[in-house]
C-alpha cells in the first residue's frame, strides 16, 4: 500500500491508474478504523480495479463543542488494517493541505441536509459536503463507498454528487452499505469508544428500542406514540437525551406520520453521557426493495 500526503503525488498515482485502465474506488474515512469500514473497503474491492482510501478527520464538520480534539486517532493501526486488506492507496492529507490559508469556499446542500443531525449540528452537512467534494477531486474516483449508518449523509452526498456532476450518472456509481453492527446490535461506530462498560451496555437498548418501535409501527401502531414511547425508553435505559426520533421518506427524508407505499426509515440521534449515537433502519422492509443490500445511485 503506497500511503501519500501530498496531493502532486496523489494525482501521479492515481493518474498512472487511470492510464492502464485501472477503475479506481474511493472509501472516505476519519479513521479510528473498525469492521464497518472495512466492510466498505470490501465492496470497493468488489466494484473496482483499485481501492483508495482516505483518512482524515475533517475539523469543519465538527461544531465548536464537539469532539473533534477527542476523537480517536490512529493512524499506525489503520495504515496496517487497510494494508492487510490489500488497500492500494492511503490518502492521508494533513489540515493544511486540505484547508489551505484562506481557504474561503463552502457548499450547502438544501433540503435533505436541513433536518435530523442538520438542525442538531448546525453546519455539519456544509463541512461534510466540503471536504467530500474536495476529496472526490483529489481522487476521481469511478466509485465511491459509503455508509447506510450515516443516512442522512449518504443522502447529502448523492445530492451533491448529482448537483455538481462529481460522478457520472451513467458509468459512476456512489454505492451505500448497510450498517455493520455489534453481536449486541449497536452500531459500529468510532465513537463507541468513548462509552465505559455501564453506557456501553446500555447502549444496546438504540438499536433494540428501534426494532421494537418498527415493529410496532409495522404493525399499525400510531406512528407519533410510537417515537413517545421510543424516546421514552431509551431516557429509561440509561441515555441522557435524544435528539431526535424521526419516521422519514427513506430518499427525501420528510417526516412521516404514517406508513405510504414509499420506503420509510426510522431515524434516531441519542446522547449517552456526552457521546452521541446515531442509528436508522427500514421501516416496512418488505416495501423497500434493495434496503438489505444496500444501495446505489
Ligand atoms: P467515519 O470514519 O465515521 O466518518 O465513516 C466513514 C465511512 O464509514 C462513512 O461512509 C460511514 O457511513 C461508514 N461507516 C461508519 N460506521 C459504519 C458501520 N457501522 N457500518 C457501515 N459503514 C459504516
Amino acid at each position: 500500500m503506497q500511503t501519500v500526503s501530498k496531493l502532486e503525488v496523489l494525482r501521479t498515482a492515481t493518474g498512472k491508474l487511470r492510464n492502464k485502465g485501472e477503475m479506481i474506488g474511493f472509501v472516505p474515512t476519519m479513521g479510528a478504523l473498525h469492521d464497518g469500514h472495512m466492510a466498505l473497503v470490501r465492496a470497493a474491492q468488489e466494484h473496482a480495479d483499485k481501492v483508495v482510501v482516505s483518512i482524515f478527520v475533517n475539523p469543519t464538520q465538527f461544531g465548536p463543542n464537539e469532539d473533534l480534539d477527542a476523537y480517536p486517532r490512529q493512524m499506525e493501526r489503520d495504515s496496517q488494517m487497510l494494508d492487510e486488506a490489500g488497500v492500494d492507496i492511503l490518502w492521508a492529507p494533513a489540515v493544511d493541505v486540505m484547508y489551505p490559508q484562506g481557504f474561503s469556499t463552502s457548499i450547502h446542500v438544501t433540503g435533505v441536509s436541513e433536518g435530523l443531525c442538520g438542525a442538531s449540528r448546525p453546519g455539519h452537512f456544509d463541512g461534510v459536503a466540503g471536504v467530500v467534494c474536495k476529496l472526490f477531486n483529489q481522487v476521481q474516483p469511478d466509485i465511491a463507498v459509503f455508509g447506510e449508518k450515516d443516512w442522512q449523509q449518504l443522502a447529502v452526498i448523492r445530492r451533491m454528487a448529482r448537483d455538481l456532476d462529481l460522478t457520472l450518472p451513467t458509468a459512476d456509481r456512489i454505492y451505500g452499505l448497510p450498517t455493520i453492527r455489534e453481536p449486541d446490535g449497536l452500531a459500529m461506530s468510532s465513537r463507541n469508544r468513548y462509552l465505559d462498560d455501564a453506557m456501553r451496555k446500555n447502549a444496546s437498548a438504540l438499536p433494540a428500542q428501534m426494532l421494537a418501535t418498527i415493529h410496532g409501527i409495522e404493525n399499525g401502531a400510531s406512528v407519533a406514540h410510537s417515537l413517545e414511547n421510543l424516546q421514552k425508553s431509551l431516557l429509561q435505559a440509561g441515555f441522557s437525551s435524544v435528539d431526535y426520533a424521526v419516521l422519514a421518506d427513506a430518499q427525501n427524508l420528510e417526516p412521516l406520520t404514517m406508513l405510504d407505499s414509499k420506503p420509510a426509515r426510522l431515524l434516531v440521534a441519542a446522547r449517552i453521557g456526552t457521546t452521541r449515537l446515531i442509528d436508522n433502519m427500514a421501516v416496512g422492509e418488505t416495501r423497500s426493495s434493495g434496503q438489505a443490500h444496500g444501495s446505489q445511485e
